[in-house]
């Protein structure tokens, strides 16, 4: 059997890290058998539709370096993918369904419901359908489908009964069918619910494996009894953990850190660096393995090592980590030129392109073991590009008065002055500068740390003389000078 499994994001928002979760599960699952992935918008909510979201969905997607076998786009075998373009086919299900007795029209207005929510809440019981409409006679149905009485369609969910399937991960699961509402299948203005549009595209795409968050574990009954009434093969059933902060049993919020996919890339992560973090919050090789590319997972990913847990931690530290991890370990150029794209994406500017390329992988080497995210770059280096700010006041800091700061600058002005521009290398200025310390008896931190912010306008860089020897013989003197 070949696997095809389904990513089916609501464009309602932004990608969650959760949905992009999800995402990669069901692309390792697919990928790792010689299956297909698919991509389907569900877009039947036309009242929490958000501009735009299904066109940066994908371009969050494309941007971790995933992409989709069918779907927007791309197009395939069962287009359109797009759950707005195909009411035609959920209606003609949901009227097989009522032929067959298992859904009915339901005419009742907003008040009538209205008030019988009222009274079931007023007796302490749960708010529920209560199959009124099905008692119409066929007479009534269709003198009010005549009339152009407004309905829905709803599901005929039996009474006392229990639905029973198995989730691979969670086990065998039963549910009585008595908490389960009649479902509306149908709206009144003609789209699908989610859960009959979920059941007839999962159906009709062939899709083998559906993977979700556990958030939708409770509705998975609907779907089972639909497929009942269709008739139909039930596909395989994997719930996942949802996401919790570390420190909280809550989910993710954005008042801890970001939650959308895309803002972990505008903040300076390395799409490979949050899919590795990722592919750990629900499952586990049970190695202590913790580096994996794309290739490597898919080709590690089963079901089997799937968590039960109900919640994974997402370790904001933890991800922290893996991104210093990859920065230092991806070559300096492809660091570079994605330091390059960040800017002109999110910052909209090119950086500090007056300088060559090999000035700027020195620069970039020197920082990059300081890097935990790309958007620190252009803070840690500036003044390998700029001259930088210096506040006379603060180099009092490291020598206790500006006079003295003063002297050890022109000291050591007169030292640097005098080495040829051949001499001007780390070892050398090292070396003169540690001697130059027993000459004047200064104390190595008040000398190396007032040169030190006199030339970068930090007090906090590489090793000072790395720094001194990239900045270059000219330029440090300059600004040994203007200081
Ligand atoms: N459209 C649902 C969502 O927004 C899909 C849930 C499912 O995978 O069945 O997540």
């Amino acid at each position: 059997m070949k696997i095809r499994t389904r990513m089916a994001p609501s464009p309602t928002g932004e990608l969650h890290v959760g949905g992009l979760r999800t995402l990669l599960y069901d692309y390792a699952l697919a990928k790792n058998s010689g299956g297909e992935f698919i991509l389907r918008v569900e877009d039947t909510d036309q009242e929490r539709y958000v501009e735009g979201s299904v066109e940066r969905m994908l371009k969050t997607i494309r941007d971790y370096g995933l992409n989709w076998d069918e779907g927007p786009e791309v197009g395939g075998p069962h287009d359109p993918y797009f759950q707005s373009q195909r009411l035609d086919i959920y209606k003609k299900y949901a009227l097989e369904l009522i032929d067959k007795g298992n859904a009915y029209y339901c005419f009742c207005d907003q008040e009538r419901l209205e008030n019988l929510r009222k009274e079931q809440r007023g007796k302490g019981m749960v708010t529920r359908y209560d199959k009124f409409c099905l008692g119409l006679s066929r007479e009534d149905v269709e003198e009010n489908l005549k009339k152009g009485k407004p309905y829905v369609i709803r599901l005929n969910v039996p009474a006392n009964e229990s639905i029973d399937f198995e989730d691979m991960v969670l086990g065998n699961l039963s549910f009585p069918s008595d908490d389960i509402d009649d479902q509306v299948l149908i709206k009144s203005d003609g789209f699908p619910t989610y859960h009959m549009a979920v059941v007839v595209d999962d159906h009709l795409m062939g899709i083998t494996h559906v993977l979700r968050g556990r958030e939708w574990l409770p509705s998975t009954p609907k779907h089972v009894l639909l497929y009942k009434y269709f008739g139909w093969e039930v596909p395989k059933f994997v719930h996942l953990p949802l996401l919790r902060e570390s420190d909280s049993t809550k989910k993710l919020s954005k008042r801890t850190g970001s939650v959308n996919a895309s803002d972990f890339l505008a903040e300076g992560y390395l799409p490979e660096a949050v899919l590795n973090f990722i592919m750990f919050l629900g499952w586990n090789p049970g190695t202590e393995r913790e580096v994996y590319s794309l290739q490597d997972f898919v080709k590690d990913f089963s079901i089997e090592k799937i968590q039960k847990s109900e919640m994974a931690a997402f370790d904001r530290q933890k991800l922290l980590w893996f991104n210093g991890l990859y920065i230092r370990n991806i070559s300096l150029e492809d660091l570079w030129s994605r330091i390059e794209k960040w800017n002109q994406e999110y910052l909209k500017k090119p950086i500090f392109d007056k300088s060559t390329k090999e000035y700027n992988l020195k620069v970039l080497e020197l920082v990059r073991e300081r890097m935990k995210k790309l958007s620190e770059f252009n803070d840690l280096v500036s003044y390998f590009y700029e001259r930088p700010k210096v506040d006379k006041k603060l180099v009092e800091k490291f020598t206790g008065n500006i006079e003295k700061a003063q002297e050890i600058i022109k000291n050591y002005l007169n030292i640097y002055e005098n080495i040829s521009n051949e001499n001007w290398n780390i070892g050398y200025l090292d070396e003169l500068s540690h001697e130059a310390l027993e000459k004047f008896s200064y104390k190595p931190k008040e000398a190396f740390m007032t040169i030190r912010y006199v030339v970068t306008g930090c007090e906090s860089t590489p090793p000072l003389f790395d720094v001194l020897g990239l900045v270059g013989k000219k330029e440090t003197i300059e600004r040994m000078k203007k200081f």
